[in-house]
């Protein structure tokens, strides 16, 4: 729907853009027309009994004066006015215009001299018996330097000589149109009309494209503004419209360097061409060829300056071949589909290579002279500041549809980014009435999986996991588009995909839709040959009553998400007490760092037990933390809350620091046993653990054979060779290293073989009432044989009876830890305890007094 909506308004945008483009086409077509066949009619149509001749002379070397010329009447040659031999070489031309009045009117004739860039003119009568020239005085006026002319009266059956004195400062053809006054007035009016036109756009032009450049920094809009005004100067001194705008003493200099204006037009349309069709991302031989040519023409535009006006002239125009050439194999090699976008651009070459060839053609009298070729480039230029206009905005467009599809879409994959799910999930909220669910989905495991892989590979197994749900839900009314191409699942960072379900068009149940997309993730789980198994996790949020916007439905559900893990068919629906558990998680965190910073922590003792001699042969530490309102919280509770939100270390740290300075304290008592201390798998990732505890070891002077560090197994920790090359490390200081929690964990031969473990604690699971259940006793069995197979040393943990002691002592045990012999405690109460006989099994318990014997009873049955 959203599509079909989308469609219809960019069907209204083109149509409205066509009407406003071919609007614009018909002003500037009316115009041309008015001005071109306004019925502003030449002498020669208005007044047809007007006979006019024309004869020229040409003076070579310009040595003539006007006296000079009453003896030469005989040399002037008849010409048609437009058929006199114009040429660059600066020569003077005189003309002798005859005109003979056989109205029965009289008139007043102006004379139009169609070149605004005459570096010489001078207008004679010539008396009736050719004996005498007498001098017209021009009007000195701004419009008489835009339309060069002369004024004289025609009376009615008589006739009129006019000599002219002519020299070209620019382009060469010096078109002569006699007009009757009143006609003239017309044209002037119109023209003037035409320039205002053409100034106003190109400012306008200049000006936009200017503060486009200042918004943007593309100097693309630089060498258009620079292309724009090297135009106006050019055409302002062709035409003479300059006069109109500039003092005439500036005017006179744009006039002196005209071409040198031509050269920065050229220079600024080929970088124009450059920038504009990318050649400067690619830096191809064609860019630097254009870089090239663009410093040759900055070298020729100084040093052609020292040339004559007329080598200046040829030598430019000999290069417009060249330019012509480059300029088009820069816009030929550019027309690809993949450059649909520059198609105005283009199409705005056409009227300016039309107007660029026919202007010179008609300025170098090459070519007919009428205010349609006379005004060409400047009617090019036009049409073609249209076209540039839609062509730059297309630019820009695409440049925007570009920067957006970068923000949208995963670069490579072009799988849909979390922007545009959201983007989606706004939409909908605002068609009220609606109800949707927000899914998240997780392949099971792949926090294990993305360890053994690259990132391309992870890359590349969620686009295939991608590519195997689109078909699934192509038809799918239910699930909601995403993407401009039809695209209905986004790709979240953290490994994670999502989809939304419109209730309103679903046929079948979520249960039944989230079953088949877990039975398609499971099959699309494939790493190159390898097949692993597993299965989707899936969570979901529902508007409206889980939130109301993309970012709170997501993370809702991404919370729901890891519930999921824990319930039989792997999906769940966010719960709110779930969230109200993270917002606690978080302030328990906070409140937990400023207990280990303020010292409020304690430390418990629990003994260990020497199996064979019944002798306390060690003690393991134990976390307890008292919270100001809250009270007791076990440390099962705190320590998976401090590992998640990174505080383990530093918690860690404490812990060590505490339990070496209790260990000295025991021996001040006298007590000198191994202290079993907890670690976390992420101190062993942290940079800096392995040199903490070596220091600490050093600073307390304690044999590092006294301490053990117990650490629950994980596939972090086996999968990662710092962690590896810590713990190698931490053992060949003699440090005991101790597997906690064995047979909960992920379990496997391959870990406690590969690593230096000198201990395994056998959970408590299976030795707490063993005998009760036959199974627990089997694995609690061949634990113990296992791990004495490999010559670990085995604790039971988990002690509650004489019954479990023995089992386990029977199993091969060399150490009980549990209840049945002493609960966790404060070292004060420990020390106590030691001394004590305690609960009438004193004759069990014989701690190890270093007075006595260091050795006796102390258990050190290490197997190396
Ligand atoms: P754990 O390492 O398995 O520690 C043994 C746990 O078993 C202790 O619970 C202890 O009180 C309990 N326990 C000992 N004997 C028996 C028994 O006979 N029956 C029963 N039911 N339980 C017994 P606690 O102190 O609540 O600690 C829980 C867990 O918190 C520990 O399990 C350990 O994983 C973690 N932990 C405690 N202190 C620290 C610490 O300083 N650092 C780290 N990283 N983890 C700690
Ligand atoms: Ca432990
Ligand atoms: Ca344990």
């Amino acid at each position: 729907m959203n599509n079909k909506r989308s469609i219809k308004a960019e069907g209204a945008h083109k149509i409205l853009l066509g009407v406003i483009v071919v609007s614009l086409c018909l002003i500037v077509y009316s115009l041309w027309q008015s001005v071109a066949s306004s019925n502003i009619s030449p002498l020669s149509q208005s007044h047809p009994k007007i006979s006019q001749d024309y004869r020229y002379l040409i003076d070579d070397s310009s040595k003539y004066v006007s006296a000079d010329l009453l003896h030469q009447l005989d040399s002037f040659v008849h010409s048609k006015p437009e058929e006199i031999p114009y040429d660059l070489s600066g020569k003077t031309y005189w003309v002798l215009l005859n005109l003979t009045n056989a109205e029965q009117s009289d008139l007043s004739i102006v004379l139009h001299v169609d070149n605004a860039m005459l570096a010489e003119q001078a207008y004679y009568l010539l008396s009736n018996d050719n004996q005498t020239l007498k001098p017209i005085e021009t009007e000195q006026s701004v419009l008489s330097r835009t339309f060069p002319q002369v004024v004289f009266k025609l009376s009615r059956e008589s006739q009129v000589s006019v000599l002219l004195k002519l020299r070209a400062g620019g382009p060469s053809n010096i078109p002569l149109i006699a007009y009757e006054q009143s006609q003239f007035s017309k044209k002037v009016l119109f023209t003037l009309a035409f320039y205002g036109t053409f100034v106003g756009i190109m400012l306008v032009m200049a000006l936009y494209n200017l503060v486009l450049f200042t918004a943007i920094k593309d100097k693309v809009y630089l060498f258009y503004v620079g292309y724009l005004l090297s135009t106006f100067v050019v055409i302002g001194s062709v035409t003479g419209f300059g006069y109109l705008i500039f003092p005439d003493n500036i005017q006179h200099i744009l006039n002196r360097y005209s071409l040198f204006f031509h050269y920065t037009l050229v220079l600024f349309l080929l970088l124009f061409s450059l920038f504009f069709l990318r050649y400067d991302k690619t830096r191809g031989r064609l860019y630097w060829l254009g870089i090239c040519f663009a410093g040759l023409l900055i070298a020729l535009s100084l040093i052609s300056q020292i040339l004559s006006h007329e080598y200046q002239a040829k030598l430019f125009f000999s290069l417009q071949p060249f330019l012509i050439a480059i300029t088009l194999a820069i816009v030929l090699l550019r027309l690809k589909r993949s450059y649909g976008w520059a198609r105005f651009y283009f199409l705005s070459w056409i009227p300016l290579l039309l107007g660029a060839t026919i202007q010179p053609l008609v300025l170098l009298n090459q070519l007919d002279y009428s205010f349609l070729t006379r005004n060409a480039f400047m009617f090019a230029v036009l049409i073609e500041i249209i076209f540039m206009a839609l062509a730059l905005a297309e630019r820009m467009k695409r440049f925007e549809i570009e920067r957006l599809r970068e923000i949208s879409y995963h670069p490579g994959t072009h799988m849909p980014r979390k922007v545009l799910i959201e983007k989606a999930i706004a939409e909908l909220v605002v068609t009220k009435n609606k109800r949707f669910s927000v899914l998240v989905i997780e392949p099971e495991q792949i926090e294990r999986v993305v360890l053994y892989v690259t990132d391309f590979k992870n890359t590349e197994l969620f686009k295939r996991i991608y590519d195997r749900l689109t078909p699934l839900f192509a038809y799918n009314d239910a699930i909601v588009t995403l993407g401009d191409n039809g695209e209905k699942i986004s790709f979240l960072n953290g490994n994670r995909l999502a989809i939304i379900v419109d209730h309103q068009y679903s046929q079948q149940s979520l249960n039944v839709l989230i079953s088949s997309v877990q039975q398609l993730v499971q099959e699309a789980y494939q790493l190159d040959d390898l097949k692993i198994p597993l299965s989707a996790l899936i969570g979901v949020s529902t508007y409206p009553e889980h939130g109301d916007s993309g970012i709170k439905l997501l993370s809702r559900a991404q919370l729901a998400l890891t519930n999921a893990e824990f319930t039989h068919h792997k999906w769940s629906e966010f719960e709110p007490e779930s969230e109200d558990l993270s917002a606690y998680n978080l302030a328990l965190a906070s409140d937990l760092k400023q207990a280990v910073e303020q010292n409020k922590l304690k430390l418990y003792h629990q003994p260990q037990i020497d199996l064979k001699t019944m002798n306390v042969c060690g003690s393991e530490v134990l976390l307890r933390w008292e919270h100001p309102e809250q009270g007791f919280i076990p440390p099962d509770v705190f320590i998976p809350i401090a590992e998640d939100m990174g505080i383990i270390n530093r918690l860690t740290h404490w812990v060590l620091n505490q339990a070496i300075s209790q260990q000295q304290e025991l021996i001040e008592h006298g007590y000198n046993h191994m202290i079993s201390i907890n670690i976390s798998g992420k101190d062993v990732l942290a940079d800096d653990f392995y040199n903490f505890v070596v220091e600490l070891i050093e600073r307390s002077e304690l044999p590092a054979s006294k301490i053990a560090l117990e650490l629950t197994e994980s596939a972090t920790i086996s999968n990662s060779s710092v962690a590896v090359s810590v713990i190698g490390k931490l053992s060949e200081l003699g440090i005991t290293i101790s597997i906690d929690d064995f047979g909960t964990g992920y379990s496997s031969m391959a870990y406690i073989s590969e690593l230096p473990f000198r201990e395994l604690k056998i959970d408590r699971q299976f030795v707490e009432n063993v005998c009760d259940d036959n199974k627990r006793k089997i694995i609690a069995e061949t634990t113990v044989k296992m791990a004495k197979g490999l010559g670990l040393e085995v604790v039971a943990e988990g002690v509650n009876s004489p019954l479990d002691e023995n089992t386990l002592r029977d199993f091969g045990s060399d150490i009980g830890q549990g209840f049945y012999y002493a609960k966790p405690m404060p070292i004060e109460d420990y020390i106590q305890w030691l001394g004590q006989e305690v609960n009438g099994r004193v004759a069990h318990f014989k701690s190890v007094q270093v007075e006595n014997s260091a050795v006796e009873g102390e258990f050190i049955p290490k197997v190396i």
